[in-house]
């Protein structure tokens, strides 16, 4: 009877040290991951979404140079995301970098989160909406000198215009 309890415990001892093991290495993994407050599955963002945004938004894919209706406006408003509604750039930080793509000087602070890529052989600077993860472009350091020197280069089918009350 004894042996038996023995083995019992043994068995139940070795398939909780397991267990642990494993969530330790999931809860490591979560913290390496962004969480986002407005969390979808890809089923649901391909109802939600246009193809174009959920190619850009959710596929981190890049729309054609010059394709944006949003490139030149220059009317005062707020850019927020096409996903979920977060305001992500003001019309005064817009200007024309001649790239085909809206761009700006600055984003909203604490609503756009970046990242790194290496997507086409080098590095560069993904951003994406801090509140869904939705991929909006990339920044460089060639924007305007006078202001912040960046180039938030942004494809215009991540973003929704909204503009001023008068
Ligand atoms: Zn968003």
């Amino acid at each position: 009877m004894k042996k038996y309890v023995c083995i019992i415990l043994l068995i139940s001892m070795g398939c909780k040290g397991v267990s642990q093991e494993k969530e330790s290495v999931i809860a490591e993994k979560a913290e390496q991951t962004e969480t986002f407050d407005v969390d979808k599955t890809e089923e649901e963002w391909r109802r939600e979404l246009t193809d174009m945004q959920f190619y850009v938004l959710r596929k981190a894919g890049t729309e054609n140079a010059g394709s944006s209706e949003l490139l030149n406006n220059k009317k005062a408003g707020t850019y927020v995301c096409a996903g979920c509604g977060t305001a992500l750039f003001k019309s005064e930080n817009k200007f024309d970098s001649g790239s085909g793509w809206p761009s700006f000087d600055q984003e909203i602070e604490g609503n756009v989160a970046y990242d790194v890529d290496y997507k086409i052989g080098y590095k560069r600077t993904e951003e994406h909406c801090a509140v869904c993860g939705g991929h909006l472009g990339h920044v460089f350091e060639d924007g305007p000198r006078e202001t912040t020197g960046l180039r938030h280069c942004i494809n215009g089918a991540a973003l929704r215009f909204v503009p001023d009350q008068k």
